[in-house]
């Protein structure tokens, strides 16, 4: 990495990419906008849903994944607005679809373009089950996980010279290189745009994820403690022949499930606070 760049970069991480993670107060670089990156995100949204088979809204299956992703991105919402940040998910267009697929796998795009698989219903068993992934997956969104990876691999890669920012300006630098980084980092590989979202996240952002989905499934009326159910059926799959697309990128380990049990009494404090919510009674259902 050139010295230019790395000050660059420094300078920027002061000023405009002076931002901290929601609840867990982590630092983060960005260099990218929010609109640029939901702009970007929704591109590659629409590409995959016309060449992907999305369930229609009017079976059961979609209803609820709908229906979850809703009350979870609410919830998110009524998060930022209790704690004094109102404005944050303003630009955020949610949207949740299932697509017909057996790839076990789900995942939110920047700007909270969402997408679940057929293949993964089996795995989350239940309405809470689900809230589970989704809770995770909006996350990873929220804490605005893309935008840090493609902050760091535009300097990484130098994209940008010192004192420039933005994604605009990676792109008229270097267009080529700019566009296989972000395909690299949402896994938009043509001709398998099956793996669209299968973004290798860090350790230390998986756990931000479970720890903020834990926090909007509570708020939006879910048992928490279905995590520790859902991530023992992952680390289960995980012994089989074949490793589930999502667990590639989702380890499921002892240590991952200790982790959410550690987070458990502060999640059932959320959840407790909005017992009064009413609950779905198609929570035990099997799909
Ligand atoms: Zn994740």
């Amino acid at each position: 990495m050139k010295r230019g760049i790395l000050y660059g970069a420094m300078l920027l991480s002061l000023v405009w990419a002076c931002t901290s993670v929601p609840l867990t107060g982590r630092r983060q670089l960005l260099l990218v906008s929010d609109s640029d990156m939901h702009s970007m995100a929704l591109t590659s949204y629409k590409q995959f849903l016309d060449t992907n088979k999305v369930v229609s809204a009017t079976t059961t299956q979609a209803a609820m994944v709908k229906r979850v992703g809703d009350r979870i991105a609410k919830a998110a919402q009524r998060y930022f607005e209790q704690t004094g940040n109102p404005n944050y998910l303003d630009g955020y267009q949610w949207q949740t679809e299932l697509v017909e697929s057996k790839e076990v796998n789900a995942w939110c795009m920047p700007g909270g373009k969402m997408v679940v698989y057929t293949g993964i219903l089996p795995v989350t068993q239940n309405e809470t089950g689900l809230a589970v992934v989704m809770g995770h997956e909006v996350s990873h969104a929220i804490a605005k996980h893309g935008a840090e990876r493609m902050s760091q691999g535009m300097v990484a890669e130098g994209l940008l010279a010192a004192g420039q920012a933005g994604l605009g300006i990676a792109m008229a630098n270097k267009p080529g290189a700019t566009q296989t980084l972000w395909n690299t980092v949402f896994g938009v590989a043509a001709p398998a745009a099956a793996q669209l979202g299968l973004l290798a996240h860090g350790r230390n952002q998986e756990s931000e994820a479970d720890h903020l989905g834990l926090i909007f499934m509570s708020m939006a009326g879910y048992d928490p403690k279905e995590a520790v159910n859902f991530w023992g059926r992952m680390a289960a799959l995980s012994k089989g022949s074949k490793t589930p697309i999502f667990l590639s990128s989702h380890p499921s380990d002892t240590q991952r499930i200790a982790d959410i049990q550690k987070l458990m009494p502060e999640a059932l404090k959320y959840y407790q606070v909005t017992s009064t919510t009413p609950t779905t009674t198609s929570g035990s259902k099997k799909y």
